[in-house]
């Protein structure tokens, strides 16, 4: 039985994220998310809520057939004690999941192995660029599972990001 970890700030999650849990979900039995940043909401790059991506995420995994636990993990802001902060707040895991430098190189130092999934269509795929089209105007749906385009829509997410990008003087 193997249990893998798997993080990320999910701003929003996307198909580059669904496409690595799904190959996760081959080679383990469970899968642990954490939801990073987990304090952050209603700001440029950190747009929507833990509760939001966790339901982001649970919505357009509904599909996979295995345990799947997410943890929304907020930020301590002292990087040599966070992965201890992470396993607090999680299940037990064996493997470790990630791309980011920060996160694979604070892992390491703790002894644990660290599996670096490839990057998947990246220019498109990317938190960043989603967010910066929804602000635009921009097509963004076909960058996300279709059940995160639905949870976008119950929350009026575009709107947000759009009022929030906002000055007093655009009032
Ligand atoms: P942002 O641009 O806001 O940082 P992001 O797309 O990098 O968003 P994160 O939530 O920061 O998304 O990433 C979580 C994890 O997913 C990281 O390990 C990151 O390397 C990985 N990841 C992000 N985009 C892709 C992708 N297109 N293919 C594979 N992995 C990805
Ligand atoms: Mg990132």
């Amino acid at each position: 039985m193997t249990r893998a970890f798997y993080i990320g700030r999910f701003q929003p999650y996307h198909n580059g994220h669904q496409y690595v849990l799904e190959q996760i979900a081959k080679s383990d039995d469970e899968i642990v998310i954490g939801v990073g940043s987990a304090q952050l909401s209603h700001e440029q790059a950190n747009p929507f809520t833990a509760g939001e991506r966790v339901l982001m995420i649970t919505s357009a995994l509904k599909t996979l057939d295995l345990p799947i636990y997410v943890i929304p993990i907020e930020d301590i802001k002292r990087n040599s004690l966070w992965v201890a902060h992470v396993r607090s707040m999680t299940p037990p895991f064996d493997r470790i999941y990630s791309s980011n430098p920060l996160v694979m190189r604070l892992f390491a130092e703790e002894g644990l192995s660290v599996h670096s999934p490839a990057m998947y269509g990246r220019e498109l795929y990317s938190g960043t660029e989603i967010r910066r089209r929804m602000l635009k105007g921009e097509p963004w749906r076909d960058l996300v599972p279709e059940s995160v385009c639905e949870v976008i829509r119950e929350i009026d997410g575009v709107e947000r990001i759009r009022e929030i990008a906002r000055d007093d003087c655009d009032v």
